[in-house]
């Protein structure tokens, strides 16, 4: 397995361990499988180790993670805000998972910033704020569980991982990678599984409960979708999907609901750019998706001033969903020169 971790950093990290006892395990609003997996996946092994962890999430984590070991523990500041706050004043240390900023954070961003103890942050998003007294910032790995893995090989621990910690570690490698098939840059993330799974790890069962696992709403939002609203533009070899308030409310849409949506017109042959725009209460959510290295993070920077990795992308935009949608295929023609290897246009049948 490729060394990439500083030997100095992970020194410093394990001192800070070393002198901590009460430890805030921390991550992005809105958390996913990685964030719950690489703050859960601490919360264990620190656990295990004899120190006082606690799980501080900026908001709910939703229902589909609640098959983690751990996931009832977890502390969530817009339910208890006066609780977390005083863990977040009183810890002796603060690991922030899977996040660069702490705008990420929302409302709980200013506590971890201000947070007089050390910091220490593990993520693969580019461009970390420096705001931690030691950062491991990877953007080509798969997940920040995959990092937390190696660095807690690195100094030393592997045995004391046990199964709960490994789930958890699990779970953001493959929600990340939906299992294995994207964000991976390096064929040592195989090995990194084969180590997880030797704790006695159940994947099939997490396959099943983090990727595979919806509600009937989101079935059907889904297929509605992709039958009535997807727009193909041929030339640009880009999709879109637009979703109103209204349509949300048809098919009583909840938070997470449209999960993934936006991956789905890359598996039409000859696709390479996906754009999904869902009307919220106060703004248009732009997420964007694409193959061959084109850049959507490029196209949702400059439209809508937003940004994240080259092929995951998105934005916020302040106007109309007709507006977002005309701007994009307005605007999409400029960026043809970054499509690869396809010919001019796509036949769809
Ligand atoms: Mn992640």
């Amino acid at each position: 397995m490729k060394k990439f971790l500083s030997t100095a950093d992970v020194a410093r990290f394990e001192e800070l361990l070393a002198n901590s006892e009460k430890i805030v395990l921390t991550c992005h609003v809105r958390p996913d499988g990685d964030a719950m997996g690489s703050t859960l996946g601490w919360y264990h092994l620190l656990k295990g180790l004899g120190k006082k962890p606690m799980v501080v999430t900026p908001d709910q984590p939703p229902r589909t993670l609640s098959f983690m070991p751990g996931f009832r523990e977890v502390a969530v500041y817009t339910r208890h805000d006066p609780y977390c706050q005083s863990l977040m004043e009183e810890a002796d240390l603060i690991i922030c998972c899977d996040f660069n900023k702490p705008s990420r954070q929302d409302q709980l961003g200013p506590l971890t910033r201000d947070a007089k103890c050390r910091k220490v942050l593990i993520d693969h998003h580019q461009d970390p704020d420096h705001f931690c007294d030691v950062t491991f910032s990877y953007p080509d790995m798969s997940s920040t569980c995959e990092m937390t893995f190696r660095i807690m090989a690195a100094m030393g621990l592997y045995e004391d991982m046990g199964r709960d910690c490994a789930e958890c570690l699990v779970t953001g490698m493959v929600t990340d990678t939906r299992n294995f098939s994207v964000n991976i840059k390096s064929p040592d993330i195989y090995e990194v599984l084969e180590r997880l799974l030797e704790k006695g790890v159940d994947k099939t069962r997490i396959v099943k409960e983090a990727l595979m696992t919806r509600t009937y709403g989101s079935v059907r939002l889904h297929a509605y979708a992709l039958s009535e609203k997807m727009e193909i533009l041929p030339r640009q070899h880009a999709s879109i999907i637009t979703l109103s308030l209204e349509e949300l409310k048809q098919f009583h849409y909840e938070r997470g609901d449209s999960e993934g949506l936006v991956n789905t017109p890359l598996e039409i042959r000859g696709v390479v750019s996906s754009f999904f725009l869902r009307e919220d209460e106060d703004c248009i959510k732009v997420s964007a998706r694409s193959i061959n290295d084109f850049p959507v993070s490029l196209v949702c920077g400059d439209l809508f001033g937003g940004g994240g990795h080259i092929m995951a992308a998105g934005a916020e935009f302040h106007g109309t969903l007709e507006e977002a949608r005309r701007m994009l295929v307005e605007a999409l023609p400029a960026y043809d020169k970054y499509i690869k290897g396809h010919p001019d246009r796509i036949d769809l049948w």
